[in-house]
């Protein structure tokens, strides 16, 4: 299953991603936006990782790619990156 996180370092707390999916991604108290554990838990570690379900992967990746702070990270089940800044410094 693929798997996501955030580097918060980098987030400027547009919210879009928030948008995108709301099932994965969430405000914290601070502004930035945190992932969410299956149980829908904000997960408040600074760069925590959260599975995606297949049936998001195309928004979180949408989000990735769109995310103005350039820092959403979204790695294929194998660690592989799909999105965000490591994926397009791959390509
Ligand atoms: S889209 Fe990126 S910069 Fe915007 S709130 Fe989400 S993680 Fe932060």
């Amino acid at each position: 299953m693929a798997s996501v996180r955030i580097d918060q370092d980098l987030c400027t707390g547009d919210g879009l991603c928030v948008q995108y999916a709301p099932e994965i991604f969430e405000f914290d108290i601070d502004g930035l936006a945190y992932v969410k554990g299956a149980d829908g838990e904000l997960l408040t570690g600074a760069g925590a990782r959260t599975d995606v379900p297949a049936s998001l992967r195309l928004d979180v990746i949408d989000a990735a790619v769109e995310c103005p702070g350039n820092c959403i990270y979204v790695d294929g089940a194998d660690g592989t990156p799909v999105a965000g800044p490591e994926a397009a410094a791959a390509s």
